[in-house]
């Protein structure tokens, strides 16, 4: 028998936008379980925002000695070492990590279950065989990924007018 939960809410995905309602409904005391299949923090801490930033930083360290001789600075940049810019890049994300951790939501009332969720039916989440979620609410943040829209000929629309041409928009429906 699966263990089941009634929480208010289950959140399902842990990255900015389910860590953000999860630590909001807790703050207001309100029943709340968080299921994640990957990493605590999703893609802001773990691909995003973090990492890039921090590769971001470093860069700009380099174009900063590279660029000083304008400023009458004699000054060159001998090596990048990747290996290192690397580890800075982890060295962030793992300072971070604390504050997205299922131990700090789990301080904070949450309950963080590791594993995917999937609805078995329109009121209950399960995770695995061992656990079931009939929550009063369900919040899906499980994330995005980009789509490219279908050509134009696929989509319907006819070839792009040329400028000056009278067209007021850009497209238009094939008859
Ligand atoms: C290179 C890069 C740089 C960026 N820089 C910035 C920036 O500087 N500022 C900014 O505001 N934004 C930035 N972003 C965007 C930002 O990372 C995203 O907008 C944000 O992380 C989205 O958060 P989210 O919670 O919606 O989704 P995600 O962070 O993608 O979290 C979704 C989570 O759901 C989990 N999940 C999915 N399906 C299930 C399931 N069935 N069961 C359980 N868990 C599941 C996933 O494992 C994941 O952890 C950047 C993005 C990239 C790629």
């Amino acid at each position: 028998m699966p263990e089941r939960l009634t929480p208010d809410i289950c959140v399902i995905g842990a990255g900015s936008g389910g860590l953000s309602v999860a630590a909001a409904a807790a703050a207001f005391g309100v029943p709340v379980v968080l299921v994640e299949k990957g990493k605590m923090g999703g893609e802001c801490l773990n691909t995003g925002c973090v990492p890039s930033k921090s590769l971001i930083a470093a860069g700009k360290r380099a174009r900063a000695i590279a660029d000083a001789r304008a400023f009458g600075v004699s000054a060159q940049v001998a090596d990048i070492d990747f290996r290192k810019v690397h580890r800075h890049v982890h060295d962030v994300i793992a300072a971070i990590a604390p504050n997205d951790s299922k131990e700090r939501f789990n301080g904070l009332g949450v309950r963080v279950i590791e594993g995917a969720a999937r609805f078995k039916d329109r009121d209950t989440v399960a995770v695995g065989e061992a656990i079931e979620i009939a929550a009063r609410r369900f919040v899906i943040a499980t994330g995005s990924s980009p789509s490219l829209p279908p050509p134009r000929a696929r989509a319907g629309l006819s070839p792009p007018r040329k400028r000056g041409d009278g067209a007021g928009s850009c497209c238009t429906a094939r008859a």
